[in-house]
């Protein structure tokens, strides 16, 4: 439930409801907006009746029933849009994030020489892979924690911030230390241990849609990171499966634009992994604009045919320069003094 205050609302009233929510039984969120403040009363064991009852108590406007089962991340809460800072970069505040990287960070020198380059195509931040969920045991997993160094490396050479995948509860603290946004991969959406944990760490969640989740399902998943107290979370539409099998994933942008109505948590698309078509990631990239996206996820690599996972999805360094100028990204020249 929300209790809605008025604009005249005291700082003793709003204290009141808030105590009175935690007397009865319930968690209480308190947002407080520019105009006003809601107050959520968050939880499935209190005395319901009694937060209605709070209509009468003094600088209360109203009560009202979120009626999605997701509430912490819902905009009947919160009206206006969630910006999220990752290390400067703020996600969600207007202007369009192009996070760019390779899948896999495979090398020092791989790692380093697209950093340079997405930077001065003009990306906002660095992604690539330390820890890989790979289909096949055989694949390359990763070079783990030696990746995330060069994440670091690359990172404070550029200006970039970097996010990076978490697999594992147990690699949490290792990503935490090096990484500026810890992302939740498709596999791991519903590993609710997982998004406990990521919960109490005080850095911002890329939260990625699992392949085959309903939008309530994604949502639910966001929930359990701000129900935890990490309110700092970044979804992203990365495709999911359907009877289609020309695209790897079908790039559900129906999606973005439904849940930036539903949430006020900031939206991007990953044209890459949601096509697997290096000639799709341009167009799919406007597209995902087109209907609201915050932002975009893209994978780069210097050499794609010589990549250790998702070389076919890949841009090469110029194809992701004419991607940015197509955006209307002003190339960066100097990447050092940027
Ligand atoms: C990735 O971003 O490299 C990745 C593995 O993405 P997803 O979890 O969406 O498959
Ligand atoms: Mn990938």
């Amino acid at each position: 439930m929300i209790v809605n205050m008025k604009r005249s609302a005291s700082a003793d009233e709003i204290e009141h409801v808030i105590d009175r929510i935690k007397e009865c039984g319930f968690q209480a969120h308190v947002v407080r907006g520019e105009e006003r403040t809601i107050i959520g009363a968050v939880g499935s064991s209190g005395r319901r009746s009694e937060i209605e009852a709070l209509r009468a108590a003094p600088g209360v406007a109203d009560v009202i029933q979120i009626s999605h089962p997701f509430k912490l991340v819902s905009r009947q809460l919160r009206s206006e849009c969630t910006v999220v800072d990752v290390a400067g970069v703020k996600v969600g505040g207007g202007d369009v994030v192009i996070i760019a990287g390779p899948c896999s960070v495979e090398s020092r020198e791989q790692l380093l020489e697209t950093a340079r380059s997405v930077k001065a195509s003009g990306a906002t931040m660095l992604r690539g892979g330390a820890y890989k969920p790979r289909t096949s045991p055989y694949d390359f997993q990763g070079l783990g924690v030696e990746a995330l160094r060069f994440l670091k490396e690359a990172s404070d050479e550029t200006g970039l911030p970097i996010v990076t995948e978490v697999m594992s509860e147990a690699d949490v603290e290792d990503v935490a230390q090096y990484a500026d946004m810890l992302q939740v991969g498709a596999r791991n959406m519903q590993n609710f241990s997982l998004l406990r944990k990521l919960a109490t760490v005080p850095k911002p969640i890329l939260l990625k849609r699992g392949p085959s989740a309903t939008v309530k399902e994604w949502l639910l998943a966001a929930e359990y990171l701000l129900a935890g107290g990490n309110h700092d979370v970044v979804l992203c539409e990365r495709g999911i499966k359907t009877f289609e099998t020309a695209t790897r994933n079908t790039l559900d942008l129906a999606a973005v634009a439904l849940v930036k109505e539903l949430s006020h948590l900031p939206v991007l698309a990953d044209p890459s992994h949601g096509t697997g078509l290096r000639s799709l990631v341009g167009p799919m990239s406007k597209a995902a604009i087109a209907v609201g996206a915050d932002g975009l996820i893209i994978e780069v690599h210097p050499c794609p045919e010589r990549a250790l996972s998702d070389g076919p999805q890949s841009l090469d360094l110029p194809g992701f320069e004419s991607l940015m100028k197509e955006l209307g990204r002003e190339p960066v020249r100097d990447v050092k003094a940027a």
